[in-house]
């Protein structure tokens, strides 16, 4: 591998073992100025770099009009800038959302979700592993199995290569696809803080999403860290043997734990959590479910997103009915925190909230 002789160690060694050139989307602008200052570029270079790729979108250096052609010819040698590779592009039928399958350098394969809201926003839902170790049983990512976790550059380049094929840039990022984001923690944060930097991709911190299926040591990480982005927490379950069933760190994050780091998260930030509840057919739908919702969310602030359950070919838990669904929302009238019913998109294409499964398409 040839080098600028800067060093950043997370995936390095990944890199090394690979013989890959190194990820140029891996770099933040500061890192990119000192790799490129060594190499006797002034920092406006590394500025406009960062701009092509970040806000512009490039996947590869030629397109870098402004940028000497000695200069492109050496980027070329020593990095990558687009790793990842289109495997398969499904388009809903049934509303706008969009389904991309990425081939990974290693081979492995993920997907990320376009959705063009009806209000316009366009939300981008990404993928931080290559399957994942929680193992939730309504989820089909989880049956994957964990893989490995994603680069910076690979999540980055998530937005980079939709945003350089799609019209409509998008505007909001939810990181929900396959895995788990706390679990790889560095990586994410990293992405997030590029997707937001104002020489990139500049979506604001509050339209920029975090969802955790309830990683106690992450989220007390998040909350000293102190970070603008949106924190989002999959409930699921109103008590500890629902949660256990759906959720399975749960043994070891409990729903007390996982309530104090809340508590603690939204006194800190002065923010409300969003909390996601999968309404499961005769799991989690009755009265009892939804007045212990209304205890237990009572006192944070926060704003709960039923989702009702999508069947899949991976579980055998059921979607609630119409009438179910009207039902609980009523139980929920006058709760302290506002309720939402979050219909997935791109149902026919398993782009739905826990359809992922990269594998699907690829044996097809
Ligand atoms: S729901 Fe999220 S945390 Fe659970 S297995 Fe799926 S990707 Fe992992």
């Amino acid at each position: 591998m040839i080098s600028f002789g800067f060093s950043f160690s997370k995936n390095s060694v990944y890199l090394e073992m690979n013989k890959i050139k190194q990820q140029i989307l891996e770099f933040t602008l500061d890192e990119l100025k000192t790799a490129l200052a060594q190499k006797g570029e002034k920092n406006f270079r590394a500025h406009q770099i960062f701009i092509w790729l970040h806000k512009k979108n490039a996947q590869s250096f030629d397109e870098m009009s402004n940028i000497s052609k000695s200069l492109r010819d050496k980027l070329n040698q020593e990095f990558d800038i687009s790793v990842l590779e289109i495997s398969t592009v499904m388009k809903s039928q049934m509303d706008t959302t969009s389904k991309y399958l990425f081939k990974l350098q290693d081979g492995q394969h993920i997907e990320s979700v376009y959705m063009k809201q009806e209000d316009g926003r366009v939300t981008l839902c990404v993928s931080t592993m290559v399957g994942c170790p929680i193992g939730c049983p309504y989820c089909a990512t989880g049956l994957m199995g964990f893989r490995r976790n994603l680069t910076t550059a690979e999540i980055v380049n998530q937005l980079t290569y939709i945003n350089s094929l799609e019209e409509q840039p998008v505007t909001n990022i939810v990181f929900m696809g396959m895995g788990e984001p706390f679990l790889n923690y560095d990586n994410v944060i990293k992405a997030a803080q590029m997707f937001n930097s104002p020489s990139g991709a500049e979506i604001s911190a509050r339209k920029i999403t975090l969802s955790t299926c309830g990683i106690v040591p992450g989220i007390h990480r998040f909350t000293r860290e102190d970070h603008k982005f949106k924190l989002a927490v999959s409930l699921n379950g109103t008590n500890d043997e629902q949660r256990n069933i759906m959720i399975p760190v749960n043994r070891k994050y409990s729903l007390k734990m996982l309530m104090q780091s809340l508590q603690k998260y939204t006194e800190r930030s002065g923010q409300r959590v969003t909390f996601e509840y999968i309404l499961v057919k005769n799991f989690n739908d009755s009265n009892e479910d939804a007045m212990r919702l209304k205890t237990l969310l009572g006192s944070i602030p926060c704003k709960l997103n039923i989702i009702p359950y999508n069947e899949n070919n991976h579980c055998a838990f059921l979607a609630p009915d119409e009438d179910t669904l009207n039902k609980f929302i009523k139980k929920l009238y006058k709760a302290p925190f506002a309720v939402t019913v979050r219909r997935s998109k791109g149902q026919d294409i398993a782009a739905a909230c826990g359809q992922l499964y990269a594998e699907t398409k690829i044996a097809t």
